[in-house]
Order: structure tokens, then sequence, then C-alpha cells
């Protein structure tokens, strides 16, 4: 499919706290022209993703609309004065920070908006691990820790978008002593003990550069093994899918023998490792999930 084509054409932006990746198309076979722009100040940031979708508009690919998956907190109720921004984040300077206006009137298209993890939960239900599935968690461990949730078809919203990864979970007695955890709210959290944030806050170093033999495997693995058998009983998904910069099959396997002991029998269809293999899965689409996830809302944001 040409992009040239009228009407194929979507643009999708995966607005992170380190950068925006933007990039058009309608889906992985003709995703193209994916750029990275790093995440400065917000309008020097804004005007930069514009300039971007305009060129691609001055070479025939004009987009119909827009996605955006973005780091929050984020106001996503229509209704609300301040619906479309970026509310009490503790990124400097991003606090209230409007995304959804300045980007519709520049692009004259309309803008879609929801968090970074609802919206590679959706690219993961259309392309990627989570195909026809009713009830699935998307989880990103990087960075941040999120969740978005799909239950019945749809992304899971309450009054305000879930935030699961301020989750409080029971602090191991392996962890470090004198390690109060990196959220900036809540410190010792789930975000807070198990982020890509919270591992190199404790050890000095990512966890790949870690040998499989270093306390941080066990440590962050326990971690997220009770984190996702609570969301397991809350929300019952079908699967777990785990995407982000932490996330590799070596951690998944770990994960899957502490969950499987921490379950306890309690839902018969997770016994055995295959079932467990099935249930707890590295993404499909990989680090695209996020920007395949806000072409597909762009699409939703025309219905
Ligand atoms: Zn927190």
């Amino acid at each position: 499919m040409s992009l040239g084509q009228a009407g194929a054409c979507y643009g999708g932006v995966e607005a992170g706290g380190t950068k925006f990746v933007c990039a058009v198309g309608s889906g992985p076979e003709d995703l193209r022209t994916t750029v990275e722009i790093a995440t400065e100040e917000p309008d020097a940031t804004i005007r930069r993703v514009t300039a971007f979708f305009r060129s691609g508009s001055q070479s025939g690919a004009r987009i119909r609309a827009l996605g955006v998956g973005s780091f929050g907190p984020l106001e996503l109720d229509p209704e609300a004065s301040e619906y479309g921004r970026i509310t009490t984040t503790p990124k400097p300077g991003w606090q209230n920070v409007d995304l959804v206006g300045p980007l519709s009137d520049a692009l004259g298209v309309p803008v879609a908006l929801d968090t970074d993890v609802n919206v590679a939960a959706l690219g993961e239900s259309v392309w990627g691990a989570g195909r026809g599935l009713e009830h699935f968690l998307y989880v990103t461990v990087g960075t941040g820790l999120g969740v978005g949730a799909v239950v019945d078809g749809r992304i899971l919203h309450g009054v305000h978008h879930p935030e699961m990864g301020h989750m409080l979970i029971p602090v191991s007695p392996d962890e470090r002593e004198g390690f109060d955890g990196v959220c900036a709210y809540h410190g010792r959290c789930a975000e807070g003990l198990a982020s890509g944030t919270a591992i190199v806050a404790r050890w000095g170093r990512e966890l790949r550069e870690l040998s499989p033999e270093h306390p941080a495997w066990l440590l962050e693995a326990g971690y997220l093994a009770d984190f996702l058998t609570n969301l397991t009983f809350v929300l019952q998904p079908q699967r777990i899918i785990v995407g982000g910069g932490v996330a590799s099959e070596t951690l998944l396997s770990m994960i899957r023998d502490r969950m499987h002991r921490r379950l306890a029998g309690y839902r018969a269809s997770l016994e055995g490792s295959e079932a467990m293999a099935d249930f707890l899965v590295m993404a499909g689409l990989g680090r695209r999930a996020g920007v395949l996830g806000a072409i597909e809302l762009a699409k939703k944001a025309l219905e």
C-alpha cells in the first residue's frame, strides 16, 4: 500500500519522557518514516513533531488523523476543561501541558490521546500477542512500570486512567538496606521498587548488564511476580504481555516460576509450565507496540 494513496495514512506518536517517536502508516506492513525527537521543553518538542507530520504531508503522505500515546498522568475526560493535557507529571516543565490542542490546531486533523501503556495494549491487541483475546494486560517495565488492561475487548478506563504501576507490594526481605524506592509520589510502590529506574538506582547498572547470578535478578523477578499475581487476581486476564527495556525471556522465566508458586493452584488453568509459558509472554510487537497502537488510536479518532 503506497502512502501516496489517499485515505490510507495515519500518524502515530509515542510521547515519552526522553523521546517522542513519530511514524506514518496504517499498520506494521507500511509503517515508515519513524523519527525520534528528543523530549526537550514542550513548545519546541511539539513544534518538531508537527513539522515532521507536515513534511510528510508535502510528500503526499497526508495523515487523516493522529493518535498519541503519552506519558502521564493525563486528563482524558473529553468533558473536562483540561482535556488533552499532561497534568501532574514530575517531569520538569511538562506540568499542565496541552498535547491535543496544539497538535490538532497545527495539523488540522482529529487527534486522539491515551496513555503510553493503553496505546501499546491497543497495538498488541490488533497486531501482537493480544490478537484474538478479550481480556489481557500489557505491562511495560522500563523507565517506569505501567499497565494497560484490555477487558471485554476494550481498554479499561476508570474516572481516571488506571495507574497500576503505583500498586503497593510487600518490600522484599532481600531488599538492599536503605533503598527507599524511586517513585516521586510513593517511594516504594511497585514502580518505585521494580522499574528500570529503580534497578539502576539500587545497583548502579541496568539489569541486562548484570550476570544472571547477581541478586538483582531474583529481587526483580520476585517483585514482578508479586505485582503480576495481584493483577491476575484482580482482572483475571487470559494473558499478560510484557514489554519495555527491562523485559527479557530470562526474566520472564524467573517470574513464571515465582508466580506459579504465588498463584498456588488457585487458578487451575494455569497449572503446569506450558500454561504459564502461554500466560506470561514477551510483547509481540517489541519496541513498535507504542507507535503502532498510536496509529490504531488515530483510526478510532475518525470513528
Ligand atoms: Zn508510585
